[in-house]
């Protein structure tokens, strides 16, 4: 096998995501891991219970249907209902998918041609690029600036060309904490109408935002219920990330469209989870409540230990995440170099969000750290940032 490289040109430099590369390195550090985002406690008890019982009574154990279980997909239109007053037909405007990951994954393979060229928010999401270059198609992205990380309207003008097929955007933003206002979701649509463009939207932190903030689904816009499809997950809001439960809303030809791409990756997953999912989302206010308001609590001490260790910390409106820039207290350093050192130096594991850019000094400098684990971890981590 000489010759032709084994790995397709469109995954060439993708190799392993750096959330396996720094979780494997706290596994074989014993450091705290900061870095991939997952809690270290889990969800509801009674959703756990849930999915207990479905495995015992034998729902879910079989393939479940490829748009996945009615009652989850009338738990998702209920939540959109709920939460948004938006209304989608449980039948043809829901689909069920293997987490956020696959939902990305199919729109892109479903949506777009060879060539097409996507429009991301940069820092993006790691399967952002990969899920582009697996279509064939072609990411620009558009880099939210330090210290606000708002996205420049005008830049996003200028980078529309006539190949522009799809935007994909992250509200809440993963890793900068960025929640888009009503203004800017506004201006967005206007140009996403004005230039006829799909827009996917990943909401998975939709749950998760502070100090008031609301998220904002961009399908709720005015124009935008048919060229939106709008991705979320129960892994964040829920805490069990590894259930791999997921869900597109949009119109039915935008979701059988994606359906027709996602019946070729997985079919179906996660069928018991299914189940318990259903519930989860039919949890009261309480919950939810509860669960933002420790959440922010948790941020809140993460941030004032890394200000304190010497951190130049931009505070995040949402997600589960701290992006603060090392400059200061490792001059000279690169992000990427500082996160492969960190657990050998103090015993903690972060993310460098400069792997998730393609400018070339825009993240140079940033790390990431996760704040969804337990009180007396961020403190512990806290205090061995300090000692660095
Ligand atoms: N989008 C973003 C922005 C994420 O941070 C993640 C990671 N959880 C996902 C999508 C993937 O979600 P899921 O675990 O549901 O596949
Ligand atoms: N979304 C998680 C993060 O940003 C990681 C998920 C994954 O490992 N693919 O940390």
């Amino acid at each position: 096998m000489t010759g032709r490289p084994l790995l397709n040109r469109r995954l060439d430099g993708l190799g392993t995501t750096i959330f396996a590369e720094m979780s494997a390195l706290a596994v074989a550090t014993g450091a705290i891991n900061l870095g991939q985002g997952f809690p270290d406690t889990d969800g509801p008890e009674s959703v756990r219970e849930a999915a207990v019982r479905a495995l015992r009574d034998g729902r879910g154990n079989q393939y479940p249907p490829g748009p996945g279980i009615p009652e989850l997909r009338t738990a998702v239109a209920d939540h959109q209902r709920r939460f948004y007053d938006l209304t989608f037909d449980p039948d043809t405007e829901v689909l069920v998918t293997a987490g956020a990951t696959e939902a990305i994954a199919a729109a892109m393979l479903a949506l777009l041609e060879p060539g097409d060229e996507v429009i991301a928010f940069e820092p993006f999401y790691d399967s952002y690029a990969a899920c582009i270059a697996m279509a064939g198609a072609v990411r620009v992205p558009l880099t939210l600036h330090a210290p606000d990380f708002r996205p420049d309207l005008d830049a996003l003008r200028d980078a529309l060309t006539p190949r522009t097929r799809l935007l994909l955007l992250n509200s809440p933003h993963n890793p900068t904490g960025t929640v888009l206002t009503r203004d800017e979701l506004t201006a967005i649509a206007a140009l996403a109408v004005e230039h006829d463009l799909l827009v996917v939207t990943d909401e998975v932190y939709e749950h998760l935002t502070y100090d008031g903030t609301e998220h904002i689904p961009l399908i709720s816009l005015p124009g935008m219920r048919d060229r939106t499809v709008s991705i979320s997950s129960a892994g964040k809001t829920f805490s069990f990330t590894g259930w791999k439960v997921g869900w597109v809303t949009a119109s039915a030809p935008l979701v059988a469209a994606v359906r027709t791409a996602k019946q070729f990756l997985t079919y179906v997953a996660s069928g018991p989870f299914q189940y318990a999912i259903a519930e989860a989302l039919a949890l009261p206010d309480p919950y939810y409540t509860a669960f933002r308001d420790d959440l922010q609590t948790k941020r809140d001490l993460l941030a004032a230990g890394l200000t304190d260790a010497g951190f130049t910390v931009f505070r995040p409106q949402g997600t589960y995440f701290i992006t603060t820039d090392i400059a200061d207290i490792a001059p000279g350093t690169d992000a990427l170099t500082f996160c492969r050192e960190l657990p050998q130096r103090c015993g903690v594991v972060a993310v460098p969000n400069s792997v998730f850019y393609d400018h070339p000094t825009a993240g140079r400098t940033h790390v990431r750290f996760a704040f969804c684990k337990k009180e007396e971890v961020l403190s512990e981590a806290a205090e061995r940032l300090r000692a660095l």
